[in-house]
């Protein structure tokens, strides 16, 4: 069938009768208003507004993806992170407006001017990017093991104009030896077995991203143990967890030898990142 020329009202209210979900009259917006380029006030305003037949048909494609579960940042190729409009893709986690959480703490630190900082299992290079945006003067760093978020990740930066360096490594694999002021990371942490990850946007998202063994805290365990090796002397480590991990990760950063070890929550008031310094030189 060939789509006729369509009113935008009619368009979205048709798509929002069809998407589900919880928020389905936005996401049909979202998506029109990527499809046209018309601004989401646009629909309220000029609701009689018609739409070409081939961008009707493009508009229908979006929203039958979006109905078999595509997450909005997958069809449309980006999400907001911090005020910052970044680039997205199947290849890691969509950032979650939650890990702004984290990117605050980290900016209300005492750091020094020029501080070095890295952020381990970048993605999309969302914490780093953020961290950048606000301090011109640290020295921002980023890695990720899977060669398509570097790439991602350092295409966010050159477009955001941000000076982030993303390298390949697995975790402190293939990092050159310098000693970081803050190291902040969002890494895998949900449990293999989490009846989670048969829901919503997590199931497009990759496993590398999201899961680390039985428990979740495989990946945690790593970062924290070597995190000492890599921090100067006062200096942070900030780590995103689950809700229900605070009080395993708080024990984990003890383990290594961190103080001033204290969980806080997400914008829900969730336990969700934990801090941990490595000892001052006067202590
Ligand atoms: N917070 C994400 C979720 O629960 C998971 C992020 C992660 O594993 N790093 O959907």
């Amino acid at each position: 069938m060939i789509d006729k020329p369509l009113a935008c009202e009619a368009l979205l209210t048709e798509a929002a009768g069809l998407i589900g979900g919880d928020s389905p009259r936005l996401d049909a917006e979202l998506l029109l208003g990527y499809v046209t380029g018309w601004s989401r006030t646009t629909f309220r305003a000029w609701p009689e507004r018609e739409v070409d037949a081939a961008l009707v048909d493009r508009f229908r494609t979006l929203v039958e993806r979006r109905c078999e579960g595509h997450p909005i940042a997958h069809l449309l190729g980006e999400q907001e992170f911090w005020s910052l409009p970044l680039k997205v893709n199947p290849s890691t986690l969509i950032p979650r407006p939650d890990t702004e959480c984290l990117v605050e703490a980290a900016l209300a630190l005492d750091l020094p001017r020029n501080a070095n900082v890295l952020d381990l299992g970048t993605g999309t290079g969302a914490i780093a990017l953020a961290l950048a945006s606000e301090q011109p003067g640290w020295r921002v760093s980023a890695c990720d093991a899977v060669r398509e978020a570097v790439d991602l990740a350092t295409d966010n930066a050159d477009q955001l104009g941000l000076p982030v360096t993303v390298r390949q490594s697995n975790w402190f694999e293939d990092l050159p030896s310098v000693a970081f002021d803050l190291i902040v990371s969002n890494p895998p942490y949900i449990a293999g077995n989490d009846v989670h990850l048969g829901e919503g946007d997590v199931r497009f998202e990759p496993a590398s991203a999201l899961v680390a063994g039985d428990d979740g805290l495989d990946d945690i365990r790593q970062i924290t143990a070597k995190a000492p090796a890599w921090l100067s002397l006062g200096g942070w480590l900030i780590l995103e967890h689950g809700y229900e991990q605070g009080a395993a990760v708080r024990q984990l950063f003890t383990d290594a030898g961190l103080t001033c070890v204290e969980t806080r929550q997400d914008y829900g008031r969730r336990d969700r990142f934990t801090l941990g310094r490595k000892q001052d030189a006067e202590r």
